[in-house]
């Protein structure tokens, strides 16, 4: 392990941890990744420190948090290259970004008979919004299908861009394949059709750099635990175009203007959608994540995580039976599995008790299972403080659980 892996993960003092006895390896940063230090350190200050409820104080505390958060937005917009800090919403991760524009969308622009698209290898969060919608509205959602890679068929999508379509919802990075997919050219082949598309970059963010403008996407979402921030605080940045056309999500302070019992107006961006007290302390450390992975590099976090998506996938492959799930050209540091006809819950149960954390089942893509004939896999998600070593131990240990059901 070199100085710079070793230095990054003293940043994070869970990885010191014994599990069972042995030392932890942690592989379901898919799920969630740990939080370095400084990150934590950040909650603990902002509630010692600068605790007073935001926007409405005159007094000293309550302006000096309201200065953290909108410096925290500004934060993010730099992060996503976004024009304009007011198109950056906080919401509570990306699933509720995605509802967001399910329901504030579907209001402004859809009607019966529409159609939204949709990939076959959409997280849950980015299929039930729309469904929801599809049932009020009593509009159908049509689906981008794949090839056994797990990469999306782009002509059949050209062939789908009709006039019924009234918006695209693709993930960037599947959490299951790990697939990159084409979004730029896919955005600039809906937008030819005059279709707005939403990016669900939940896990995108985290791996590699985004610029919503050179995407030129519509909406784009992303939570801030999957990025070594934490729980609870996510983002959605919507063009100021197409957010000042959507009616407000949910009503409450902050989002208001002018409350009547006659006539009520409503906020300006992005405050129109951010109802009730937003998790001020939340967005500060958020930020702070978003330092965090800026000081070392998005692109230096991109190659060390390819560097260790290759070794593993060549590490793996040699074990006999081993089947990868997704193995498309560009692929993110996730490794789907399946061990010879070992469950994947066995595998994952096992490996847990030599330490090594994973995750097993249909991660929230049944779809997608549906799609590939499977119950689920084991899946392997790596981040920046995964090392060599760990991939070798994971291997060992697979080499061990295999020979467990010999
Ligand atoms: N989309 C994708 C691709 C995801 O991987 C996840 C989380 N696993 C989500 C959306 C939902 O994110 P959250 O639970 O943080 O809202």
């Amino acid at each position: 392990m070199d100085n710079f892996i070793k230095d990054i993960r003293s940043e994070f003092p869970i990885l010191s941890h014994k599990i069972y006895g042995k030392d932890l390896i942690y592989l379901d940063n898919g799920a969630t990744t740990q939080k370095p230090r400084r990150v934590v350190e950040k909650i603990v200050s902002g509630y010692y420190n600068t605790n007073a409820n935001i926007h409405r104080g005159v007094h000293y505390l309550s302006q000096r948090a309201t200065d953290a958060h909108e410096a925290a937005r500004e934060r993010v917009r730099k992060f996503l290259n976004a024009e304009s800090a007011s198109e950056i919403v906080f919401t509570r991760g990306s699933t509720e970004s995605i509802n967001l524009v399910a329901f504030s969308f579907g209001e402004a622009f859809c009607k019966e008979g529409d159609e939204i698209v949709v990939s076959v290898m959409e997280h849950h969060s980015n299929i039930v919004p729309w469904q929801m919608l599809c049932e009020r509205k009593k509009m159908s959602l049509k689906v981008i299908p794949m090839n056994d890679q797990g990469e999306l068929l782009l002509e059949d999508y050209k062939a789908m861009l009709g006039p019924k379509v009234k918006l695209i919802a693709v993930t960037h990075v599947s959490n299951v394949l790990g697939t990159i997919n084409p979004v730029k050219k896919m955005i600039e082949l809906a937008h030819a059709a005059g279709i707005p598309v939403l990016v669900d970059g939940a896990q995108s963010a985290p791996h590699f750099r985004v610029d919503v403008r050179d995407l030129d996407a519509d909406f784009y979402v992303f939570s801030g635990h999957k990025i070594y921030g934490p729980t609870g605080i996510g983002i959605l940045y919507g063009k100021t175009s197409y957010l000042n056309q959507l009616p407000p999500y949910q009503g409450g302070g902050e989002m208001i203007d002018q409350v009547h019992f006659e006539k009520t107006t409503y906020n300006v961006l992005p405050y129109k959608f951010e109802a009730g007290t937003p998790d001020f302390i939340g967005s500060t450390a958020l930020a702070e994540a978003l330092d965090f992975v800026d000081e070392i590099g998005m692109e230096r976090i991109a190659i060390y995580e390819k560097e260790l998506l290759n070794y593993a996938i060549d590490r793996l492959s040699r074990i006999e039976g081993m089947r990868f799930i997704g193995t498309a050209s560009d692929k993110s540091a996730v490794l789907s599995f399946l061990l010879g006809d070992i469950h994947p819950f066995d595998v994952g149960t096992l490996l847990d008790h030599l330490g090594i954390a994973v995750r097993t089942g249909h991660h929230c893509a049944q779809p997608l299972m549906d799609r590939l004939q499977i119950v689920g896999t084991v899946r392997a998600s790596f981040a920046l403080y995964n090392t060599i070593e760990e991939v070798d131990v994971l291997v060992k240990a697979l080499e061990r659980v295999k020979s467990m059901f010999q």
